[in-house]
């Protein structure tokens, strides 16, 4: 399959979740030319779809990331979500849209060392909307899913690297977001637990969830339903795999 066959199926039935046109990143640096990590990126993605984005070390993919999750704003192009231009998006709108709809997997977990799994897990429950023991229950239920339920009192410096990924993941899930991205998850993990995280997500999208998985490892690419091979700044690669949801 191609990607018009991609196309061809969003209008058989999904609708566009994120739309990227003519996007282009350039870093601005004091003693050296100006870097343009991403250039003239134009992508689609429909809700419920599993991609797989993959390239060399440097060729752009945590940038491309950084934008999807409205964390940083591109220097040009037009980055549509559900259909609405972020354009002039205020910071506040931009991180409110961060807050209900895109979750984001860092490759480093960046767990809060002194707090529990499930206070890890909580974290993004605002305390001004959700009593302390409704915090507690849905984070407790969103470990459960990841399989650590035992695990919630735990600090993270008592867990194994693959039960930290976990806890970002579950962390992730707590708020239930339309959109998951997940950047390098299995980066640092041994293959039996690469396995565990990575049937993780065929299950957070079996259950209806966006996610965007950017990895080194194309066996796991290679899993997903489309993959997305990033080079230099470009596109150079965008195509359906035949993978069953
Ligand atoms: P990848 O995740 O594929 O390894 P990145 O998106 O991290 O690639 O980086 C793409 C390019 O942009 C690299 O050359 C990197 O050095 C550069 N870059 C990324 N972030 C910044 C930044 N904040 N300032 C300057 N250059 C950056
Ligand atoms: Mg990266």
């Amino acid at each position: 399959m191609n990607r018009t066959s991609n196309a061809l199926s969003r209008r058989d039935g999904t609708d566009t979740l994120i739309q990227l046109e003519h996007i282009s990143k350039t870093y601005q640096s004091d003693h050296a030319v100006p870097h343009q990590a991403l250039q003239d990126i134009s992508l689609e993605i429909g809700r419920g779809e599993f991609v797989g984005i993959v390239g060399n070390s440097g060729s752009g993919k945590s940038t491309l990331m950084r934008i999807l999750s409205c964390e940083e704003r591109p220097t040009a192009g037009v980055y549509r979500f559900e259909g609405i231009s972020l354009q002039d998006s205020t910071p506040q709108a931009l991180s409110r849209l961060r807050r209900r709809k895109i979750a984001v997997i860092p490759q480093q977990y960046r767990l809060l060392r002194r707090c529990s799994a499930w206070e890890n897990v909580a974290a993004p429950l605002n305390s001004g909307s959700f009593s302390p023991s409704d915090r507690r229950r849905r984070a407790l239920r969103a470990l459960r899913q990841v399989g650590l339920r035992d695990c919630a009192d735990r600090l993270p410096g008592e867990l194994s690297g693959g039960q930290q990924q976990r806890v970002a993941i579950a962390r992730a899930m707590v708020c239930h977001p339309a959109m998951i991205l997940a950047d390098e998850p299995t980066g640092a993990l041994d293959i039996e637990s690469r396995e565990a995280i990575f049937q993780l997500f065929q299950q957070i999208h079996a259950a209806g969830a966006t996610v965007l998985l950017i990895t080194h490892d194309l066996s796991l690419a290679a899993r997903t339903q489309r993959l997305v091979r990033i080079h230099r700044g470009h596109i150079c690669e965008d195509r359906c795999l035949d993978n069953i949801a």
